[in-house]
């Protein structure tokens, strides 16, 4: 980043990190979102004086007052991406513009500042570099980032909030599906997430909240995942409750739900968009249907489904369960080009294959 940032973060002292040896054993087995770094940044907004008093201090906990509106009223947003190494040992972030104007649209959405955006992506370096060693020790592992805001004024009226505070913590990551699985198996919910003209395309807390339920339903059931149908039709695929799907079919085509506005428009997504179409292959974002997902993986036309979303990369779905029965998609495993895109992402955050496209931002 040439310009200087729109806001100075000042670096206040850490009294107590984490001893060392505490950390060593947190980096060589970090598991997901259990561990978290020493700092911290905050950024408070306010009517008068817009963004101010951003700091870069220790990680503690934040006093609330029990009227603090996000308490009520649920004003909050949040965004997620990791920083990763590269072969040669730098840390780089991936597309963390994306995930700033998508915190951004999020703000728009549920009436709450906008962050410019360079102040954003000056945050998250920051904190990361502060915190460089806390990065796992463990293969395919990386800095977890966690920006997220919320409404803090006290006040009991439903309007939106004058008073707001953005964080970003780090937590240690490894593998994001406990099981580590080649393919997932996903369970079709009867509960919807999102209805249009609601908060579907917002990274709002509320969303997941409302998804905790159907989610526990499927892990109880012994899926990883849970599908969301749309809310009218009960039918058209929608997404997973915390990634983004894609269709492979025997033509060499992929097909993807399109951004209607109740699903989450992932950077991973936009990501396999833009590499499947490198790769000469037909990328169509349409509905596509539960019925047909079914019938289309019996006759051998659809021969691969994948998950992508920053937290899991590129996963293969190898069954599907639901009220109507269960399904296998191709042998069950990770497919071809399931593997191919996945590599070709993995290889561009990693710095094995060439980043053309000005994705990684190194630290
Ligand atoms: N859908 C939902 C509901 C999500 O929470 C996420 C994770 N942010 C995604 C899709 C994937 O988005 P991304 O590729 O930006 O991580």
């Amino acid at each position: 980043m040439t310009d200087a940032p729109a806001i100075d973060i000042a670096h206040l002292p850490h009294p107590a990190p984490v001893p060392g040896a505490t950390r060593e054993q947190a980096i060589a087995d970090p598991g997901f979102g259990t561990v978290f770094t020493d700092h911290m940044i905050s950024i408070d907004w306010d009517e008068g004086e817009g963004w101010h008093g951003a700091t870069l201090g220790p990680r503690e906990p934040i006093t609330l007052d029990p009227a603090a509106s996000v308490l009520h009223y649920a004003q909050e947003i949040f965004e997620g991406l990791k920083a990763y190494r590269l072969t040669d040992g730098t840390m780089a972030l991936f597309r963390p513009d994306q995930n700033a104007a998508r915190l951004n649209r999020s703000a728009r959405r549920l009436a709450m500042p906008e962050l410019p955006e360079d102040v954003f992506v000056e945050a998250v370096r920051q904190v990361v570099l502060k915190d460089s060693d806390w990065f796992p020790k463990v293969e395919g592992g990386s800095l977890y980032i966690r920006p997220f805001m919320f409404a803090n004024e006290h006040f009991l009226g439903v309007r939106p909030a004058k008073k707001y505070k953005f964080l970003v913590i780090l937590s240690p990551a490894g593998n994001y599906f406990k099981s580590g699985a080649p393919a997932v198996s996903v369970w079709v919910s009867e509960y919807t997430r999102a209805a249009p003209g609601g908060t579907g395309e917002a990274k709002c807390g509320g969303n997941y909240a409302a998804s905790l339920v159907p989610t526990g339903e499927a892990f109880a059931q012994g899926h990883d995942q849970v599908v969301f149908l749309d809310a009218v039709e009960r039918k058209w695929i929608e997404e997973l409750g915390g990634m983004n799907l894609f269709f492979v079919f025997d033509d060499g085509t992929l097909v993807t739900p399109p951004l209607t506005g109740t699903i989450l428009p992932g950077i991973t997504r936009d990501s396999i968009i833009t590499l499947a179409r490198e790769e000469g292959l037909g990328v169509r974002e349409e509905r596509y249907s539960l019925d047909s997902w079914k019938e289309d993986a019996a006759s051998g036309r659809l021969t691969e489904t994948f998950a992508c979303g920053t937290a899991a990369v590129v996963t293969a779905v190898g069954k599907v369960a639901g009220r109507d029965g269960n399904f296998t998609i191709g042998s069950g495993g990770p497919g071809q080009l399931t593997t191919k895109l996945r590599d070709r992402l993995v290889g561009i955050q990693r710095g094995t294959v060439e980043d053309t496209h000005g994705w990684v931002m190194r630290l």
